[in-house]
């Protein structure tokens, strides 16, 4: 088995038996010509059933994650939505009660109309998990690090719960990536991915993945959800996230080794109440973190002394760093977000996420340095 650098830049590309083409061609087609026997020898029919961006994008993320199977969509959330559509009413869906809030209210905004109930608990507690299960629960969702408080759940036990109760379990694996963490190997049953994170890796792609363990009746009703659904990205959008592929380890490993550099600076500031990263020992889930993961990751968050205010103020100071949603690019982006994730929000006020790009760590602190030290005077 090659290592995962070298996946990332093998994967799903074949030179062009037709012309030689190295890299891989775009294939903008819809729709694809029959044989005079009414056959599609190539295996392709349709653009919204599969299209050769899509499946070579689809073969390497399947390698990347260790998995059977991947299936690609326009979006992280067109993803999730595909999982959720694959229950049924009535039955109960598990989550941590710290996660990206846009899976939250596709739960109780969208799915609960439908028919789908859910709770919400820290999966930190293993006690309160059990306790959560219900008799129609079906599904248990963890995402670690968590969004935007970067709480760890323990993978390896949140799937042996899941095995016992006879649950499915999905993981939310966008912050780590496979290169990080291997949820699949810890139990998982799927994994979830918004590659318009750190697989786009420059902001200008919007994408998602569901990963399978082994292929059966849930691949097979998640393929039939995608081609129903339709939630499938362009060929375009396929041909830019394989285009981004080969460099997510190298821009990984450089994200992390400067968010490790931020994190320990902000530690140390006394505008900063607390810094959450797991990479920190002080971290709650640290040493866990250290056991399930090849590395902290390039996401973490601090609160500032002086509440939501303060906050608001030290990321109108920033000037490298951009004020912006969304992570895992190029550059180095903020955001105070209890303001953006709404009244379900369980955000403290004080909170700033910061997501580490590419930029010199010196000059990410030194920003950091010149916008907390209004807040020090
Ligand atoms: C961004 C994000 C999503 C949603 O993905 P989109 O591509 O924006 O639809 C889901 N989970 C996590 C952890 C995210 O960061």
């Amino acid at each position: 088995m090659p290592h995962l650098e070298t996946l990332a830049v093998h994967a799903g590309r074949v030179p062009d038996p037709h012309t030689g083409a190295v890299t891989p061609s775009l294939v903008t087609t819809t729709t694809f010509q029959r044989h005079a026997d009414g056959s599609f020898p190539e295996g392709f029919t349709y653009t919204r059933a599969d299209n050769p961006n899509r499946r070579a994008l689809e073969s390497a993320l399947a390698a990347l994650e260790g998995g059977a199977g991947a299936l690609a969509f326009s979006s992280g959330q067109a993803a999730t939505a595909a999982l959720l559509q694959s229950l049924r009413a009535g039955d109960h869906v598990l989550l941590g009660e710290d996660l990206y809030h846009g899976t939250r209210y596709l739960l109780t905004d969208v799915l609960a109309r439908w028919g789908l109930e859910a709770d919400f608990v820290d999966l930190r507690e293993h006690d309160l998990v059990v306790r959560a299960v219900r008799d129609n629960t079906r599904l248990l969702w963890a995402e670690t690090p968590s969004n935007p408080q970067l709480r760890i759940a323990d993978l390896a036990g949140l799937a042996r719960i899941a095995r016992s109760r006879g649950l499915l379990f999905a993981v939310d694996n966008t912050w780590a990536t496979p290169l990080l963490q291997r949820p699949l190997e810890l139990g998982a049953d799927v994994v979830m991915h918004s590659t318009t994170k750190y697989f786009g890796g420059h902001s200008d792609v919007l994408g998602g993945a569901l990963i399978v363990r082994e292929a059966g009746p849930l691949a097979e009703s998640l393929r039939s959800i995608q081609k129903l659904s339709g939630a499938v990205p362009s060929p375009f959008d396929c041909w830019m996230l394989q285009r981004s592929l080969p460099t997510l380890p190298v821009r990984l490993r450089q994200q992390v080794a400067s968010a490790t550099a931020l994190a320990e600076y902000l530690s140390a500031q006394p505008a900063v109440e607390c810094v959450h990263y797991p990479g920190l020992a002080s971290h709650p889930g640290h040493e866990i973190a250290r056991a399930q993961m090849r590395g902290p990751g390039a996401m973490l968050s601090f609160e500032v002394r002086g509440g939501a205010e303060a906050a608001m103020q030290v990321a109108a100071r920033m000037q490298l760093i951009t004020r912006a949603t969304s992570l895992g690019g190029i550059e180095s982006t903020i955001e105070h977000r209890a303001s953006i994730e709404g009244p379900g929000s369980i955000t403290p006020p004080g909170l700033l996420r910061l997501s580490v790009g590419l930029e010199h760590a010196d000059d990410l602190i030194a920003d950091l340095a010149q916008a907390l030290a209004a807040e020090s005077a």
